[in-house]
């Protein structure tokens, strides 16, 4: 089974100061039988496009390996961020955006935050936001209002509300159907009622940290999923979403 990670760090995080290198991705690649990660800059204090470059190089050195998406803070200036976005989407070949309401200091109700979704319309890929720790901002139904305004792009959940909020989550992915599921952090039983109440189809997984791989792997083999129901969740959803 190709199993793509659809949640991987590279660098630094100004909050876990848990840090990734490229050695950490691939050894837990190979460690975990990992066959796809799309990897993204952490909320990070180091410059972002010198990461996303670096994310770029990997791409190219491990093709169909490592994807890139990127992770713009949506307080620069309108031109800074669709610079950038473009130099991620259209010259790298980028396959998501990333809007991380606690990571940027912003609600996803900003009008800040337009130019993501704008973007993420423009070169048809998906906005993934973190959720769960980070509130007010991180709150899943916020997620809710840019869906419905947005209908024709996908947003994913990450974290899917991060345990305590998962309820919401289910809530907002219930009431939107262009909302996904990504849940790390969550406990087991709650990925069971996600997959009830959303549909195996909008179900992926990402780990996060490279330490939580092994974990986010075991906790969907504990769900007595069977090997079409998992190679969906690994495999089929993520290259379906992503256009991989
Ligand atoms: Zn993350």
């Amino acid at each position: 089974m190709k199993i793509i990670d659809t949640h991987v760090h590279l660098g630094k995080s100004k909050f876990s100061g848990v840090e990734t290198s490229e050695e950490d991705i691939l050894d837990s690649m190979v460690l975990y039988n990992i066959h796809s990660c799309l990897v993204m800059p952490q909320p990070t204090l180091d410059a972002i496009p010198s990461v996303h470059e670096e994310i770029f190089k990997l791409t190219q050195k491990y093709p169909n390996q490592i994807f890139g998406m990127a992770s713009v803070d949506p307080w620069v200036s309108d031109d800074e961020y669709n610079n950038q976005i473009t130099v991620c989407l259209k010259e790298y070949g980028f396959k998501a955006i990333k809007l991380h309401p606690m990571g940027h200091n912003i609600s996803p109700l900003s009008p800040l935050c337009n130019k993501i979704y704008e973007a993420a319309r423009q070169f048809r890929v998906p906005v993934l936001v973190h959720t769960g720790i980070g509130n007010p901002f991180s709150l899943p139904a916020l997620v809710m209002e840019p869906a419905k305004r947005y209908p024709d792009v996908t947003f994913v959940l990450c974290h899917a509300g991060f345990a305590v909020y998962t309820d919401e989550a289910i809530v907002a992915a219930k009431l939107c159907e262009n909302i996904i599921l990504e849940p790390s952090w969550c406990p087991t039983y709650t990925v069971s009622k996600m997959i009830e109440a959303a549909g195996i189809e909008r179900i992926i997984m990402g780990s996060d940290h490279i330490s939580n791989v092994p974990v986010e792997l075991a906790k969907f083999h504990s769900l007595k999923l069977s090997d079409t129901q998992l190679e969906q969740i690994f495999h089929h959803n993520p290259r379906t979403l992503f256009r991989l």
